[in-house]
């Protein structure tokens, strides 16, 4: 049974000339499946992705968590973006707890998530300094922690990796395999860099744009390229 559906899913921006981003996509996701979705700039991949979200209303289609309907956004999806979206006013450790706190949890409980997941991602030390401190590679450190903390039923990235020198971006990408092994997460990954899709992925979506569809859908046969 899939952890989540993807069902004749449509995204028409409307302007003055209507864009077909998205068109007619289908497919599942099963529980702790990775699949990167891969495709040239502009083909729709961040579309899909904030569908899936829930920060864009799709114009057609449905997506299923389950058998439950997804409407908007909710902490059962994680989400880490390029630029890094965290709070500049807020510690390490209150970023990563702000979904706990808006939740209601006590403070100490939600110190011990924070510092559960603050070691996860290698950053023991760093609880109480300030964004602006940390390099573009701790600062996403930072935002897979804050995704993770929720402890949603999927992770969502968008290009996560793509404004990090070559070498950061290798040790990312690692970080993330060892958590979606550790944790035995759900992870929708989004890239238009063909390795790093084939490197992560254990199924490759391929999408075409205008309008955006999926053309290909690879299963990474093992062994991985990446064992
Ligand atoms: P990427 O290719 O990394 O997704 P883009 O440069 O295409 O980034 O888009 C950056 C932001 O601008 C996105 O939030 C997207 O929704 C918005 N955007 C892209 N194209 C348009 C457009 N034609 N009109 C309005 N907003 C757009
Ligand atoms: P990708 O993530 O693959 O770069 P996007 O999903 O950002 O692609 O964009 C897909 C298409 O939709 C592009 O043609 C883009 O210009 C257009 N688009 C994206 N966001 C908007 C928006 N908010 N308004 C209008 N057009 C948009």
């Amino acid at each position: 049974k899939p952890k989540v559906t993807i069902q004749n899913i449509q995204k028409v921006y409307k302007g003055k000339t209507d864009v077909l981003a998205v068109d007619t996509i289908n497919f599942d996701i099963m529980e702790n499946e990775f699949i990167t979705i891969l495709g040239p700039s502009g083909c729709g991949k961040s579309t899909l992705l904030r569908m899936v979200g829930g920060l864009e209303e799709q114009t057609s289609g449905h997506i299923y968590l389950g058998d439950q309907e997804l409407v908007g956004p909710s902490s059962n999806r994680g989400m880490v973006f390029q630029a890094y979206s965290l709070f500049p006013w807020l510690t390490i450790e209150k970023n990563i707890q702000f979904g706990l706190k808006n939740k209601g949890m006590k403070e100490a409980d939600r110190k011990d998530i924070s510092d559960s997941y603050i070691e996860l991602v290698g950053l023991k030390g760093f609880e109480k300094h300030y964004p602006n401190q940390l390099s573009g590679g701790m600062k996403q450190r930072v935002a897979i922690a804050r995704a993770l903390a929720n402890d949603p039923e999927i992770l969502l990235l968008d290009e996560p990796f793509g404004a990090l020198d070559s070498q950061t971006r290798l040790i990312m990408q690692e970080l993330l395999l060892n958590i979606w092994e550790k944790k035995k997460k759900t992870i929708l990954f989004i890239t238009h860099d063909v390795e790093e899709a084939i490197f992560l992925g254990s199924r490759v979506l391929v999408m075409t744009s205008r309008p955006g569809k999926i053309k290909e859908d690879m299963p990474i046969e093992l062994p991985h390229p990446r064992t």
